[in-house]
């Protein structure tokens, strides 16, 4: 299946990307992942990307829909994948529907993770508190800029998914297992439509 992920800073898109992964063969095609790997190798997009992201803002359409298309080539999506933080504003799912359609691929489905963005300062304070290695962007005034971004550039794609009838909402105030079994029944409906 070919999903996307959406949710706000924080929401537990990259958690729940793993968990998915862990069980399936669709790897987890994380742009913001890919990104940091290249900053910390210090390749020139590494090094184009990193003060970007360390602000909140975001990286250039043509970086990230770059980088989208080599990882959709590589053999180990042809079973399927899920986006986690791409796209991220109109551009880019532009660019991403080029690509499919190039590829006679088609997007099984969209999925909103909806937490309140009082709940994410906790949460980001939270993986800072559990996490060796501290991500630069983890931080109250980076969440603030990256919270505004997606509010004006990424949640304004939500209608056009919803208009193609692909968009599902879970809900992101529960606890991971929870989330993770939401999505999971995500997945059995949108597998019963495709029969
Ligand atoms: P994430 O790990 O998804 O929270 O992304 C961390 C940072 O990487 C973002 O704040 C952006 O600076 C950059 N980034 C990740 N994905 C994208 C994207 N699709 N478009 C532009 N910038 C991105």
């Amino acid at each position: 299946m070919n999903l996307i992920l959406f949710g706000p800073p924080g929401a537990g898109k990259g958690t729940q990307a793993d968990r998915l992964t862990s069980k399936r063969d669709w790897p987890k095609l994380s742009t913001g992942d890919m990104l940091r790997a290249a900053a910390a190798a210090g390749t020139e997009i590494g090094r184009k990307a990193k003060d970007i992201m360390d602000r909140g803002e975001l990286v250039s359409d043509e970086i990230v829909v770059g980088i989208i298309a080599d990882r959709i080539e590589q053999p180990d999506c042809r079973n399927g994948f899920i986006l986690d933080g791409f796209p991220r504003n109109a551009a880019q799912a532009e660019a991403l529907d080029a690509m499919l359609a190039e590829k006679g691929l088609d997007l099984d489905g969209a999925i909103e993770i909806r937490v309140v963005d009082s709940k994410l300062i906790d949460r980001i304070n939270q993986r800072i508190s559990e996490s060796a290695e501290v991500r630069a962007d983890d931080n109250a005034d980076t969440l603030e800029k990256r919270l505004k971004v997606y509010h004006k550039e990424t949640a304004p794609l939500l209608p056009y998914y919803e208009a193609q009838g692909k968009l599902r909402h879970v809900d992101g105030m529960q606890n991971i297992d929870d989330v993770a079994s939401q999505i999971e029944n995500v997945l059995k409906g949108l597998s019963g439509e495709d029969t």
